[in-house]
């Protein structure tokens, strides 16, 4: 099974998935824990590309290709073979960052983003979604709390652009009520934690 876990910038993600992941791994699960991209040598490339601030005149619209281009590779390299092999495949952002980030928050429009992804994915869709829900604002005021490189990171994009971005994740919770489960991110990383374990476990039984 293909599990995603997605959410707005300073939600707490990843911290609660390496939580999520030693406790599924402490009970004995064969589990293979991921995120874009992935440590794939082709994806990692193509990821540097987006990342290279002299890369200035990077056009959305190749960004958003680019992130495509690197996520079928991950899922080629890594996602489908671990999948195949029977195990539970926890991924740190996919397609809804993409949907979130680039089709809303940068304004292309997800559903043209939506179409660029399913040519890379062909319909490999996750089964289930963790979004970990945290207002901009929240998250932004966490993130400012730590890490400086993250801080940096925000102040080039305002706070405007965080808001599309939630607000492009909204519309994928009642797009998809059946896949993408809500995670409170603004309880206690006890409580997160808990909530999300008891999704997991629900789903996978
Ligand atoms: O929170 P995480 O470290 O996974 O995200 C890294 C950053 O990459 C996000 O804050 C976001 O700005 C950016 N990103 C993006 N489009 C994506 C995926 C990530 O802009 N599709």
């Amino acid at each position: 099974r293909f599990i995603t876990v997605e959410g707005p910038d300073g939600a707490g993600k990843s911290t609660i998935l390496n939580e999520l992941y030693n406790k599924l791994v402490e009970e004995g699960r064969d589990v293979v824990k991921t995120r874009e991209p992935g440590g794939v040598s082709i994806a990692e490339q193509i990821r540097e590309v987006i990342l290279n601030k002299e890369n200035t005149a990077m056009d959305i619209r190749t960004e958003a290709l680019l992130y495509a281009a690197a996520r079928r590779q991950h899922l080629v390299e890594v996602v489908i073979p671990a999948l195949e092999k029977g195990s539970i495949v926890i991924c740190d952002r996919f397609i809804d960052s993409s949907l979130a980030y680039q089709g809303k928050g940068r304004d292309i429009g997800m559903t043209e983003v939506m179409n660029i992804n399913q040519f890379a994915i062909e319909d490999k869709m996750p089964d289930l979604t963790l979004y970990f829900d945290i207002t901009p604002e929240e998250g932004l005021k966490r993130i400012a709390g730590h890490d400086g490189r993250e801080v940096n990171r925000l102040d080039l994009e305002s706070l405007d652009f965080h808001q599309k971005v939630y607000e492009g994740y909204q519309s994928l919770i009642e797009q998809y009520p059946d896949r993408i489960k809500v995670v409170d991110a603004s309880k206690s990383k006890e409580e997160v934690l808990a909530s999300a374990y008891d999704i997991v476990k629900r789903f996978i039984g």
